[in-house]
């Protein structure tokens, strides 16, 4: 199968390479020159262009940083579906906003395209392992049609529901996962405030009622675990600001609904004083050193 690939950053170039491996032709395009370089070494496509990426594909897919790259790359007399081919798929894997994600489906609708949102979950680790939980929004013999190429890039590939779905469980889950790093690192502090080491702390609390996922598989404290951006000076990841981004897409959909999410709200003024402070390219377990 032919696919094109657009957005090759932390997420997108393993998700692409995971492609490659699986025997698919991948012709990929990013703005990053060492993001291309990368994913020319481990044996893809490069493309000159978004347009040109997506000339000869079957199927699309992007991973893009937010609602406002996806709407820029999408829509527009000189955007990728005012410029492609009827039968080319679509698939948006970034993260944005459900209503955002509906008018763009909606738009490849009226030019006879077929989009799904299909985010995803499991951070960089997963990308390169292949194992991402994917969360689809579209017609259901869509999600099955595309359901091989998504197994080639994760575990779990779940049918959230219609246009937008996928998008509506990832804010969900994002905001729990931004809420959670910060009471694990609000109890960490407490426990190294009481002279614990931090390591003891966490297998404990990893066994007991206390346990998660940020705790478990991410912790943020320096060198509890190896291999987490915590040990490697918080580069690479999630960043700061695309947690900062997902906190927003969550308050605002509350708000939208008239829902209430005071604990959302809190973590996105938390997650916004850090970045602030000069830590949003950092990953966001790197909120473990916001200093209040
Ligand atoms: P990133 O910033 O590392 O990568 C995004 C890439 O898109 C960049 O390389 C950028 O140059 C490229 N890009 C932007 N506009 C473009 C355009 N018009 N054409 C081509 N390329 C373009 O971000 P990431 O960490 O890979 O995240 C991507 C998406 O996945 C985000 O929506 C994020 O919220 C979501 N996500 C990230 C993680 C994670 O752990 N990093 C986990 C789950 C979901």
């Amino acid at each position: 199968m032919n696919i094109g690939f657009i957005g090759l950053g932390n997420m997108g170039l393993p998700m692409a390479i995971n492609l490659l491996k699986a025997g698919h032709h991948v012709t990929g395009f990013d703005l990053v020159q060492s993001q291309l370089d990368a994913f020319a070494t481990a044996g893809g496509k490069v493309a000159t262009s978004a347009n040109a990426t997506a000339s000869n594909a079957d199927v699309v897919i992007t991973m893009l940083p937010a609602s406002r790259h996806v709407e820029d790359l999408y829509l527009g007399d000189s955007g990728l579906l005012a410029n492609i081919n009827p039968k080319t798929l679509l698939i948006d894997c970034s993260t944005i906003s459900p209503k955002v994600a509906q008018a763009v489906a909606s738009a490849a609708k009226t030019k006879g395209l077929v989009m799904v949102d299909a985010p995803v979950s499991g951070g960089t680790a997963g990308a390169q392992a292949g194992t991402l939980t994917f969360m689809v929004g579209g017609e259901n013999s869509v999600v099955e049609c595309i359901r091989p190429i998504l197994e080639k890039m994760g575990k779990n590939i779940f049918h959230a529901g219609g246009s937008g779905a996928g998008q509506t469980v990832k804010v969900c889950n994002n905001m729990l996962l931004g809420i959670q790093m910060l009471g694990t690192c609000e109890a960490l502090h407490l426990g190294i405030a009481n002279g614990l080491d931090p390591k003891v702390l966490s297998d404990i609390m990893s066994k007991s009622s206390g346990r998660n996922w940020a705790l478990e598989l991410y912790n943020p404290c320096p060198g509890v675990m190896e291999n987490v951006p915590a040990s490697k000076g918080y580069a690479g990841g999630f960043g700061v600001d695309l947690m900062l981004k997902d906190m927003g897409l969550a308050t605002e959909n509350a708000q939208d609904l008239a829902a209430s999410v005071p604990l959302g709200q809190l973590a996105q003024q938390l997650y916004e004083a850090h970045s602030k402070a000069g830590n949003g390219q950092l990953d966001f377990s790197s909120v473990f050193n916001l200093k209040k």
